[in-house]
């Protein structure tokens, strides 16, 4: 079997994909058409074109435009369905998936709105394709603090369809210790807590969201290669990382995949998982994801695998639902 077909094949989770960095080009066109948004794309061609960027600023501009075209329940019903439906064809076990309530405010869509949409879609996938899902509850960072904290404070029932919080967006300029108050909160009540930090800014910010906000997740962490003290932490915690290597690609954190952190990482011994953050602005989902670091770092079935094992071992679900996925990799492996 080849690494490719071996990729393909594997069962596997994806635990940093954001909702609406999963809206392929042809559905932001169908809900715009459905909801009579204007775009400032007079085609999809020129949408398409649209999703090259030089930099996070730059690609959040594009994305948070896809967003304008969500309005309803059924919108994100939409477009978990065709996720999920998507990742299952990956052979997909399981997904966290990060949910901004800040991203539709302005629009008047409430959590519960969102979740309306978004819930049954996961019902339905778990039951057709055997998907289980994490969902986690993600802040904004350029977003007032106080605004983060009223969401939370408010949350009330709809609190128990999330395993997590997270914190993302702009993230030079908006350091984890500003969130350190929010976090308390959430540990407080009860959630468990990840937060994007080194992928544009500086090894210190690992470091913030570790020691101030206590994840228990890092999404990205990448400039913690910067800190061997830290590298070291973080590994003895065994706290996850949660890398994203064409994302990193695409938004130039790094020139050449053969710079990506994830193999000096692995070897290092940290617990390195592979996930796809935004999978239709970056040119590929899962399997385009592993395929990517695997060619860079001649990577054979061990390393995928022990990425796998890692991403079964820090997803966001039941200890029950670990034990099932990583006999379903060890059933898979006894078989090729
Ligand atoms: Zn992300």
């Amino acid at each position: 079997m080849t690494t490719k077909d071996f990729i393909a094949k594997i069962p596997k989770a994806d635990l940093h994909v954001h909702l609406e960095g999963t809206m392929e080009p042809e559905l932001i066109f169908r809900l715009a058409k459905r909801n009579h948004i204007a775009l400032p794309y007079p085609d999809l061609s020129h949408l398409k074109a649209a999703y090259k960027f030089d930099h996070l600023a730059d690609f959040l501009s594009v994305y948070y435009q896809g967003t304008k075209v969500i309005r309803s329940s059924r919108d994100f019903y939409d477009i978990t369905l065709a996720y999920l439906q998507r990742a299952a064809t990956e052979n997909t076990l399981h997904a966290d998936i990060f949910i901004d309530p800040q991203a539709h405010l302005d629009k008047g869509i409430t959590l519960a709105m969102m979740l309306d949409g978004v819930l049954p879609a996961v019902e339905e996938s778990r039951k057709k394709y055997g998907i289980s899902t994490g969902l986690i509850l993600c802040f904004l960072r350029h977003r007032p603090l106080e605004e983060s904290i009223q969401i939370l404070q408010s949350i009330g029932p709809l609190q128990a369809h999330f395993a997590a919080v997270g914190l993302a967006a702009k993230e030079l300029g908006h350091p984890p210790k500003d969130f350190t108050r929010l976090y308390e909160m959430a540990g407080k009540m009860g959630l468990r807590r990840t937060a994007h930090a080194g992928e544009e800014g500086p090894a210190d910010y690992v470091r913030q969201a570790v020691e101030l906000l206590r994840v228990d997740r890092i999404d990205h962490g990448n400039s913690i290669v910067e800190d061997p003290g830290l590298m070291q932490r973080v590994k003895d915690a065994q706290i996850p990382l949660t890398l994203c290597p064409l994302s990193n690609l695409h938004l130039q954190v790094i020139e050449d995949m053969k710079a990506h952190p994830a193999d000096r990482l692995l070897r290092a011994g940290l617990k390195v998982t592979i996930n796809s953050d935004d999978p239709s602005y970056f040119g590929g989902y899962m399997n385009a994801n592993l395929l990517a670091v695997s060619e860079a770092f001649d990577w054979g079935q061990d390393q995928i695998i022990q990425v796998m094992r890692n991403s079964f071992d820090a997803a966001y679900t039941s200890p029950e639902r670990k034990v099932e996925m990583h006999q379903i990799l060890t059933d898979f492996i006894n078989n090729i």
